[in-house]
């Protein structure tokens, strides 16, 4: 068995389940996380607490460890390039650079020729006179957001200057798609043109926040064709080794529109641990740790639910699950509006 010690930024629940994968596959994880309360703790087997930019901290990190992944993409560029200079960073920094700016990223679909939302830059106050053709839309901070943080409804010029804009940030200005369903597709990627792909899954969203996915999807054979082909050429794209998710829009018409790219094992995919024998989480490790890529095979379909906030609460109190339900406590100490706390996978 392969002795090989992995490095994690970020220590959420993407990162706890990350280090729940690596331990079956008797890999050694490391967790680097700025929050000294990071729920992966629970999880991994080491852990260390430092900013992002903490070069001393960053060093010892990179001492302990054969490769360094991540489970979230708001981390600055220079560090995970330093990094990259003594220990292979997968995804690559680029792909990272790239993905976590909002407007970057839509240049480079728009490039490969897939449909995105409509979007203009919006950098300083002069610009909001022109937008009206982008309205109704969403305006967001074109780095740092999740979980719809950063994110403004307008719908005329007025809200616009009502919100009182910060310009020392940037935003992007979207336009509203009549919301027919929102789906994701998830890839693991081995090198070129090999890689694994999971079905595409069905998400609803409560408040700017995933709350259910569901397999199968409820979609044509035309947008299930198209969705993978697109998840597929853009991780072929970005040379990107892991797992990496993209999210879509469906709109009334029947069109498909990439909304974003996750860079990471994702959310909506949680359901892959118990749907399919291998998950998002144990193929992500696979793939950055160079091992066999297993063909996938789903196994059952299946629904998730996120537990927010205080909907975590009774299940904590020992709920009596049936066998096909599989309840996933995150561990995080404070329960808070928002939160994701835990989520429940039901196969059906
Ligand atoms: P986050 O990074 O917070 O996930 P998203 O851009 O994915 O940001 O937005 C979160 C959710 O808000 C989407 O899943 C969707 O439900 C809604 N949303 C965002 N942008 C649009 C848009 N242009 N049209 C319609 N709905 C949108
Ligand atoms: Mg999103």
């Amino acid at each position: 068995m392969s002795e090989k010690k992995i490095g994690i930024i970020g220590g959420g629940q993407l990162g706890s389940l990350l280090s729940v994968a690596a331990k079956k596959l008797n890999i050694k994880t490391t967790i680097y996380c700025d929050d000294f309360d990071a729920p992966a703790q629970n999880f991994c087997d080491d852990f260390i607490f430092g900013k992002y930019d903490d070069k001393i901290k960053i060093q010892n990190f990179i001492q302990k460890v054969d490769l360094v992944t991540y489970e979230f993409e708001n981390i600055p560029f220079d560090t995970l390039y330093e990094i990259n200079k003594f220990k292979p960073v997968l995804p690559k920094p680029s792909v990272n650079r790239l993905i976590q700016h909002r407007i970057a990223e839509k240049d480079f679909v728009n490039k490969l020729n897939i449909r995105t939302t409509r979007y203009v830059s919006v950098e300083k106050k002069s610009d909001i006179e022109t937008l009206g053709d982008f309205l109704p839309g969403i305006l967001k901070t074109t780095t740092m957001g999740y979980d719809g943080k950063g994110q403004f409804p307008i719908k005329t010029i007025e809200d616009i200057n009502k919100l009182n804009i910060d310009f020392s940030q940037s935003y992007i200005l979207e336009k509203l798609v009549k919301l027919k369903k929102e789906i994701s597709v998830i890839v693991t990627r081995f090198g070129i043109n090999n890689y694994e792909i999971y079905e595409p899954i069905e998400n609803t969203h409560q408040d700017q926040i995933l709350k259910y996915s569901i397999i199968p999807a409820d979609i044509t054979k035309n947008i299930l064709d198209q969705s993978k082909d697109w998840a597929s050429r853009i991780a072929e794209e970005l040379k990107y080794i892991g797992t990496l998710c993209v999210e879509f829009f469906i709109d009334r018409n029947e069109n498909l529109y990439v909304n974003e790219i996750a860079p990471r094992v994702h959310n909506s995919g949680h359901l892959t641990i118990n749907a399919y024998n291998v998950s998002q989480f144990e193929n992500h490790i696979r793939a950055v740790c160079s091992l066999e890529k297993i063909p996938l095979k789903k196994l059952h379909n299946a629904k998730m639910v996120n537990l927010i906030g205080k909907q975590i609460e009774p299940y904590r109190k020992n709920i009596k699950l049936n066998d096909n339900e599989f309840f996933f406590d995150y561990l995080k100490k404070e329960i808070k509006e928002k939160r994701k706390m835990g989520h429940i996978t039901t196969l059906i």
